[in-house]
């Protein structure tokens, strides 16, 4: 995170940007069966994967959900 802001990105950009994802990605997991392949593109079934309780959204971009990239 201090490396993040001393490239000059604001610590509030940031953790913005990783809480909308966060959000994106937990309303495809909600849409997402258990026995349906993981929408992180793993490979492993979504029970198996992001499925688990335990599980915490990839940080990378979410699926568009029906929006233009
Ligand atoms: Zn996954």
């Amino acid at each position: 995170m201090a490396g993040l802001i001393r490239r000059g990105r604001p610590a509030a950009e940031v953790m913005g940007v990783l809480a909308a994802e966060a959000t994106k990605w937990e309303k495809v997991f909600a849409q997402t069966k258990r026995n349906d392949p993981c929408p992180c593109g793993s490979g492993r079934k979504f029970k198996a994967c992001h499925g688990k309780p335990d599980a915490r959204p990839p940080l990378r971009p979410a699926p568009g959900l029906g929006l233009k990239p």
